[in-house]
């Protein structure tokens, strides 16, 4: 942690983060170190950063201090307590329910889902974990499905694809009361956007992959504590990672069981690319809501479209929840087409628009989401997550305007 004013603005912070602790040869961007191995020229030093009584790097799979500069800058971004990262979003999440859930824990989350966390929640439920997926829009079916065996709620801030938003602060108020760990997936919003700590979530998940990182050029992911939670009362803790500040313990035990015995490691190349990436989050993020806010009143104007959903739109079922906790509305929409309309067709027309399956690149991208990234789990589970045939999901970039909206004019005409 740096000794930088807290009262600083956010890209301000994220800029000068690195500068906080001297950096080699007065570097402005924190150097990639590529050892594997670190070398200690007493063996009672080396025997002290095993036993986590002093900093230091034991063995690469555990962290690198590139990585850690950029765990300090997110940190930061999401005003918490600490952070770990991980090669991937899904290494991240994975690493939450590998380190801090026992069988016979029940879990609850959302049914509007990244695909990928609604597999590995599956898959959980068929390894002693029970899993509950229920409307999060719905504090009251949060609610309902909390069962004695309850460890923890999982949800997301803007679902994708149909940018459902979590009730989030009323689910806030039922883990509270319950001791529940609380995480919430910001990777939609961003720490930009909205900080889950604002709801007292206990902690923050972050694919770096997409906003953060921002130009689709490095995968990562990230967990932050925001300190919230009182791990004093949480019995899936072992005593070794009890040491002396209680606000670790959690944060520990997901650095020791979710990163060093899992090994989704952070490489430092990657850190690197996401560090630079998050210096822009600021800029990026307000073009692109910009953009995505007119592309979807665009769309919302055209008779060959059949519904938009976008948080910004007045219309959106959470338009007011979202005005109310985020600074913007997201940069991801999805709209359906009118049946007449080929989407294949459509979506081979447009020009300034890649045909991919990331999001939060600086690029827009669209894909059709039945046909590709929901199409594995079946038609009778698309229509229960409200995904049509024609749904086409846009993750908007930072194009200029004008060449999107002209972009969707000619390939609707
Ligand atoms: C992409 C994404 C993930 C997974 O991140 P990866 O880096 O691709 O593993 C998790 N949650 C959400 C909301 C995402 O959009």
């Amino acid at each position: 942690m740096n000794d930088l004013s807290p009262s600083r603005g956010f890209t301000t912070a994220v800029l000068h983060s690195d500068r906080a602790a001297p950096i080699e040869h007065g570097a402005l961007h924190k150097p990639l170190h590529l050892s594997v191995a670190y070398g200690y020229r007493s063996a009672r030093d080396l025997a002290a950063v095993f036993q986590g009584r002093a900093q230091g790097y034991a063995y690469g799979r555990q962290g690198n201090p590139t990585a850690t500069a950029l765990e300090d800058k997110i940190t930061r971004m999401e005003d918490g307590v600490a952070t770990v990262c991980f090669s991937t979003g899904m290494a991240a999440i994975g690493a939450i329910m590998i380190a801090l859930l026992r069988a016979g824990d029940h879990i609850v989350s959302s049914t509007f889902l990244f695909g990928n966390t609604y597999s590995m929640f599956a898959t959980l439920a068929t390894q002693g974990i029970e899993v509950s997926f229920v409307d999060a829009t719905d504090a009251r079916a949060v609610e309902a499905a909390l069962t004695p065996a309850t460890r923890l709620v999982f949800v997301e801030t803007i679902a994708n694809p149909r940018t459902q938003i979590a009730d989030l602060a009323r689910i806030s108020e039922l883990c509270t009361a319950r001791r529940l760990i609380y995480v919430v997936d910001n990777t939609m919003t961003s720490p930009y956007l909205f900080r889950p700590k604002s709801v007292q979530a206990s902690l923050v998940v972050n694919a770096l992959t997409k906003y953060i990182g921002g130009h689709g050029n490095a995968l990562g992911g990230s967990i932050t504590d925001t300190g919230a939670f009182d791990w004093t009362g949480f019995p899936n803790l072992y005593a070794s990672y009890k040491a002396a500040n209680p606000k670790l313990w959690g944060i520990t035990q997901l650095r020791k069981k979710g990163l060093r015995d899992w090994g989704g490691t952070l490489a430092a190349e990657q850190a690197h690319h996401l560090a630079v990436g998050a210096e822009t989050l600021a800029l990026r993020m307000e073009r692109a809501c910009a953009n995505a806010m007119a592309l979807a009143e665009f769309l919302a104007a055209q008779s060959r479209v059949r519904a938009v959903y976008y948080p910004g739109l007045p219309g959106h079922p959470q338009h007011a929840l979202a005005r109310k906790l985020f600074s913007g509305f997201g940069a991801l929409l999805a709209f359906e087409l009118d049946p007449a309309l080929d989407c294949f067709d459509f979506l081979d027309r447009l020009q300034n628009v890649v045909l991919s399956s990331n999001l939060g690149d600086n690029r827009t991208l669209a894909i059709p989401v039945a046909h590709t990234i929901y199409w594995e789990m079946g038609p009778e589970r698309r229509a229960s997550m409200g995904i049509a045939d024609s749904l086409i999901r846009v993750s908007v970039g930072i194009e200029d305007r004008k060449d999107l909206i002209a972009d969707f004019t000619q390939a609707l005409a």
